[in-house]
């Protein structure tokens, strides 16, 4: 768990090539300036750490690239104290940068063995987040409900209406929709029945399952 002058550099820079790629919100980039990604990874991919790529994690599963990461969280308009549902916790990288803007954050993770690996993980840099449970993504977390903003960090095959159930009313959800080609949806809730929905960039994620495992 060791953090260096030289990882705090390359983090510098790669919050820089992610603002060159269009990533305006400040917050968002102090994040990743912020945050020691190496130490999110398997030790044996720590020097690539600060490449804007995904990488492998634990049961077949990825870390999303921190482009991807800074862009649907700029997406989402997170401010203070905003409560946000993550599914897909995977390495608990997204779940940090969340918390860094102050979000209220409640995650969800469907593979037993990475939800209890990241439970144990994320205290250890001091991240506690409201909530970190083992579920079914589909499902929201209806007890939690409602949320300011929702993120799904896994490519799903259509929007699941549980989570737009969950959307307080003004709050966003941010979901990559498509299984082998995706692109990324933003929904706002402007009315108790009413979602505006906008098309955005293309995208790869691994897939949304049904399930727990
Ligand atoms: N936010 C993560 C990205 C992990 S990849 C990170 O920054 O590391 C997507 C994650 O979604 C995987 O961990 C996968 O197990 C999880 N996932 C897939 N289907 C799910 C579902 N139905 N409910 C909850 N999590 C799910």
């Amino acid at each position: 768990m060791k953090d260096t002058l030289k990882h705090q550099g390359l983090r510098n820079q790669l919050a820089k090539a992610i603002a060159a790629k269009g990533i305006e919100n400040k917050n968002v980039l102090a994040a990743i300036a912020k945050i020691p990604r190496h130490l999110f990874l398997d030790s044996s991919f720590e020097s690539f750490a600060y490449q804007d790529k995904a990488f492998p994690i634990l049961a077949d599963q990825t870390i999303s690239q921190p482009y991807t990461v800074a862009y649907q969280t700029q997406l989402l308009e997170i401010m203070p104290g905003n409560k946000v549902l993550e599914i897909g916790t995977g390495s608990g990288y997204q779940t940090a940068v969340l918390m860094e803007m102050q979000a209220e954050v409640y995650s969800v993770e469907r593979q037993n063995e990475l939800f209890k690996k990241t439970k144990l993980f994320l205290p250890k840099l001091g991240y506690r987040p409201r909530h970190l449970g083992f579920g079914d993504g589909y499902k929201g977390l209806p007890d939690h409900a409602p949320f300011d903003k929702i993120i799904v960090t896994a490519g799903a095959p259509f929007v699941p209406k549980a989570l737009l159930a969950q959307l307080k009313l003004g709050g966003m959800l941010v979901i990559p929709i498509g299984t082998t080609k995706q692109l990324m949806y933003l929904y706002k809730r402007t009315a108790v029945k009413h979602f505006e929905k906008h098309e955005l960039e293309a995208c790869k994620f691994v897939p949304m399952l049904e399930k727990k495992n």
